[in-house]
């Protein structure tokens, strides 16, 4: 530890912005604010590494002599600077203890005011401001922040009194006050209309209850109470609120906060005095136009706790509350505003991004008591950026570095309207963006036909398996009880662009009864209440925070910004990584090329299988007992899924399209339902007793393990065949049309050389005689999936004879880490809830494990071939974190849900820019 004060004021500081670490983010913001000559009254800052020490040797030891020794020199220089003495009998000084650390956590940890008062003090400032209101106000609301952060005697205990003297005052001023409640008595009778001698004998009650509640008197030593409050200020850092925070939003718990003792400068003196909050500019739309609110005659926690509504800034804008704008800073107080104005311009050029401010005014005279880099919606966070591009600002690869990757989601899809009122039902896990409201159903056929009436719906299910594809692409949106963030539900609902809320374990489902039961919670987590929401009822889905509402709440549509086209135009030009889409259906091609994708990484073939007219076909197939029945409902298969390849080829205009050939195991596929059993031995005139029999057989004990992927094809080849006759058939159809084709045709599970080979041979062979009968040749390319270890561990051996790989990482992770997708939701939230793994592995790639094998997979890769073509076609390729692993790893392309390809393009530029050697704007 080297010093462990560092001194602030008069225009001349100890530290500066950039040491946010050592000083928190207030005190170098002070520190730097004081460099530039803006008005801050002055001050110091105990470092986090004295917070740090503090607590590593326990809290009953105190704080060390040398820490005391500086403190008091610096409170000296204070001092001197301010002409007033901390408990001085002439100019007495009150300062003002806050915490602050290296992260912005707003309100998470505490700060005391007014410190330095006791009676004597009180009265010289009674004597010196001629406002004996002012000292009283200030020194009992220090009695009580004092008493409630350091000597942790309730709040409540002394807010209990004001109340009853305000009720007297009322009833004295013949208002009706035994008509209202507490709040409203508050609205109309605020704290300055209560007379000094009131708050004088409000001060006795105080210390009262003070000597009751500790069994000691109020401490009256002013230098006792600061080092009382020094230490409470470390100590805030482990209340149970900021540790919440910090887990929520992945701080450290080692960080430890900052201590700042500030002269206190004060916007209750008057009329001419004032306390507000300002962005430099609008937060939530990014708007290039000076945005707060602010009090007159206030001390800066009034505009936050919300007792007095606050005015707006400006003229003409529009504050939180509406207020009119005749009670504007600018209108009210002009010169002060010109002032202020003048700071945000200087804070906003010094910083080169957009400033959260605190200030105060004290008669007249404007000071500035913190800035910082403002939090800022989606929307906001892109217009800003590009727009401080043209600005001159910064540069616009600073403008992509600026906008978090993820957030964009929020701008691709409607929202809830954030002024409606809404009630909660139950909270689970984000897993598609969105906002929607309908009905409930909970069957697929349901929602298909209730939609099919013009109904709005929301599918509720248990969990959905490829059979409800239909009934979600119908709904508008999905409720499941169980599953992840890669359930099927999730992982479709994604690729559809469609609302989803996962994994929302708060509901049971019972479908015979066509209900579900919803358990709402206290907030200490004692069951409270059960719901019952039936088939019909309305409820809304909010994808974007995983939350479920009754009844419909309004939203507001997503209107993509002029200024998010230009981002995404440098993005482009900033990043390596290509993006492609997971695409099945043209539909979905057409999304995808429309947010940019630059080719389709993944077509699963199997879910065209799905649909209405297709899917007695498909049990025809999978059910029959020889290959000729099998090659019959094949033959009938083959238009179909020909349609298909030319819909998607036609919108992809000559950019790959990858195309899986059929992976999932068969019993996904069968009837489900004996009715549907019945009709299929009707329609092929075959014995329904065969029929179950066959249906037992394709049971299996781990259906992921067992007969799929390639191994179908090793079983029974033709069903490959047919689906490569259906592709090259296909794309020699639109390269007739004059259109470039470019397929790529992809093999999944593979875990041999001699399988792979297998594979090629019957690719090659078909090709030849769809060539020969077509009279036409298309370009293709053969490649696999590595996604089991074996593949990834041997890939040097699969080049050989392969075009391209593409690396499914949703089956690698879950192949490599022996975690069942659909399993895991029962305790992998609470692996990552304790550190036992960094996060979900399904949403953000393992890169230490499973990032293993894909870097030796690439390099055994490349050493047998250079110009091998290496891809992702998992989910992670919409990761942020994922993504800038895959960059690093020089990997051609990652590919994921049309929705996430904005998201990607941002993420692979960001990955581009920020690890080129040495560059580290941020
Ligand atoms: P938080 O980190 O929770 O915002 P702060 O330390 O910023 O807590 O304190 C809250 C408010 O108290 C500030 O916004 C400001 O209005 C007021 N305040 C803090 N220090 C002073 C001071 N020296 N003079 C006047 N007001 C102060
Ligand atoms: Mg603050
Ligand atoms: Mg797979």
């Amino acid at each position: 530890m080297g010093r462990y004060v560092y001194l602030f004021g008069g225009g001349k500081a100890d530290g500066d912005g950039t040491q946010k670490d050592l000083l928190g983010g207030k005190g170098a913001g002070l520190a730097e604010m004081t460099r530039l000559g803006i008005p801050v009254p002055p001050g110091f800052t105990i470092t986090t590494e004295v917070a740090v020490d503090y607590a590593s040797r326990g809290p009953e030891h105190g704080l060390r002599d040398e820490i005391r020794a500086e403190v008091k020199a610096a409170l000296t220089a204070v001092e001197s600077l301010m002409k007033r003495k901390l408990g001085g009998a002439d100019k007495p000084l009150l300062v003002s203890v806050r915490s602050g650390a290296r992260a912005s956590m707003p309100g998470m940890l505490d700060t005391i005011l007014n410190l330095g008062i006791n009676d004597d003090v009180a009265r010289t400032l009674a004597k010196e401001t001629g406002n004996e209101r002012f000292a009283f106000d200030a020194y009992r609301r220090f009695i009580m922040m004092y008493s409630d952060i350091v000597l942790h005697v309730p709040r409540a205990k002394f807010e209990e009194h004001l109340d009853a003297i305000r009720y007297e005052v009322a009833t004295k001023k013949g208002l009706s006050a035994s008509q209202w409640n507490k709040e409203e008595l508050k609205r109309r009778l605020p704290d300055s209309e209560i007379p000094a001698s009131e708050l004088e004998k409000l001060i006795g009650i105080y210390k009262d209850i003070v000597t009751r509640e500790t069994g000691k008197p109020f401490p009256t030593d002013p230098e006792m109470q600061l080092w009382g409050a020094v230490r409470a200020v470390f100590e805030s850092w482990n209340n149970t609120r900021a540790k919440t925070y910090r887990k929520m939003h992945g701080i450290p718990e080692s960080w430890g906060t900052a201590c700042n003792v500030q002269a206190m400068v004060f916007g209750n003196l008057g009329d001419d005095s004032a306390t507000g909050v300002a962005f430099s500019r609008n937060p939530s739309t990014g708007e290039n136009r000076f945005f707060g609110e602010w009090l007159p005659n206030a001390q800066g926690e009034d505009v936050v706790a919300g007792i007095r509504t606050p005015l707006p800034l400006s003229r003409g804008a529009e504050s939180a509350h509406d207020t009119d704008s005749g009670s504007s800073l600018e209108v009210k107080m002009p010169e002060v505003f010109k002032k202020l104005v003048e700071v945000r311009d200087r804070l906003e050029k010094h910083f080169r991004d957009m400033q959260d401010l605190e200030f105060t005014i004290q008669k007249g005279q404007l000071f500035l008591l913190q800035c910082r880099n403002g939090k800022r919606t989606a929307q906001a966070a892109v217009r800003m950026a590009v727009e401080m591009v043209k600005e001159g600002l910064i540069l616009p690869k600073e403008a992509i570095l600026r906008v978090e990757a993820s957030s964009i989601d929020q701008l691709l899809h409607p929202a809830l309207d954030p002024k409606a009122g809404k009630t909660l039902l139950a909270r689970g896990l984000p897993a598609s963006p969105g906002a929607v409201s309908g009905e409930v159903v909970f069957s697929a056929e349901d929602a298909e036909r209730r939609s099919a009436q013009g109904i709005g719906v929301i599918l509720v299910r248990v969990e959905t398996s490829p059979e409800d594809v239909a009934g979600m692409k119908a709904a508008r949106g999905v409720l499941t009880a169980r599953g992840g963030m890669t359930s099927h539900a999730a992982v479709v609902a994604r690729g559809m662009g469609k609302c989803c809320v996962a994994g929302c374990s708060a509901i049971s489902v019972d479908y015979a009864e066509q209900v579900m039961l919803i358990t709402v919670y206290e907030d200490d987590g004692t069951k409270k209440d059960t719901r019952r929401i039936k088939a019909g009822d309305v409820i809304t889905l909010d994808g974007s925070s995983g939350s479920v509402y009754l009844g419909s709440v309004p939203t507001a549509p997503a209107a993509l910004s002029p200024e998010f086209a230009e981002l995404m135009v440098w993005a482009d030009a900033a990043r390596t990584l290509r993006v492609r889409a997971n695409a099945d259906t043209p539909l979905d091609a057409r999304t995808a090329r429309n947010f940019g994708a630059e080719g389709i990484g993944l077509c699963r073939t199997e879910h065209m299988f799905f649909d209405g007219a297709r899917i007695p076909v498909m049990w025809e197939m999978i059910l029959a007992t020889t290959r000729a029945a099998r090659e019959k409902a094949l033959d009938k298969l083959l238009p179909f899924q020909r349609g298909d390849f030319v819909g998607i080829f036609r919108e992809m205009k000559g950019l790959p399209v990858t195309i899986r050939l059929l992976d999932p195991p068969l019993h996904e596929f069968l009837p489900q339902e004996s009715a549907q059993l019945e009709k299929l031995a009707r329609d092929t005139n075959t014995p329904l007793d065969e029929l179950k029999k066959r249906s037992v057989e394709l049971h299996e004990f781990n259906p992921m393990l067992g007969h799929r992927g390639c191994r179908l094809a090793v079983t029974y080849p033709e069903i490959y065949e047919m689906q490569v006759r259906a592709i090259l058939e296909a794309a020699c159809e639109v390269a007739g049309e004059g259109l470039e084709v470019l397929p790529e045709i992809m093999i999944p599970l593979v875990i041999t050389r001699p399988e792979l080979d297998r594979m090629r041979e019957l690719v090659d062979r078909v090709a030849k005689t769809v060539f020969t009968k077509t009279g036409r040749t298309v370009p293709y390319f053969f490649g696999t999936m590595i996604e089991l270890p074996r593949a990834a561990l041997l890939a040097g051996d699969l080049t050989t004879n392969a075009d391209f790989f593409s690396f499914g990482t949703n089956d690698l992770t879950q192949a490599t880490m022996g975690l069942s997708r659909d399993d895991a939701g029962k305790f992998l939230p609470v692996y990552v809830e304790q550190g036992l793994l960094p996060a979900d592995p399904f949403q953000s790639l393992d890169v230490t494990g499973v990032g293993a094998l894909v870097r030796h997979a690439c390099e055994k890769a490349r050493a047998v071939k250079s110009t091998m073509k290496l891809g992702v076609c998992g989910e992670h390729g919409g990761d942020p974190a994922s993504i800038r692993f895959f960059h690093e790893q020089k990997l051609a392309y990652v590919s994921c849900s049309p929705f996430r390809v904005p998201i990607a393009r941002l993420a692979a530029a960001q990955a581009a820019l920020s690890t080129v050697a040495g560059d580290t704007t941020a």
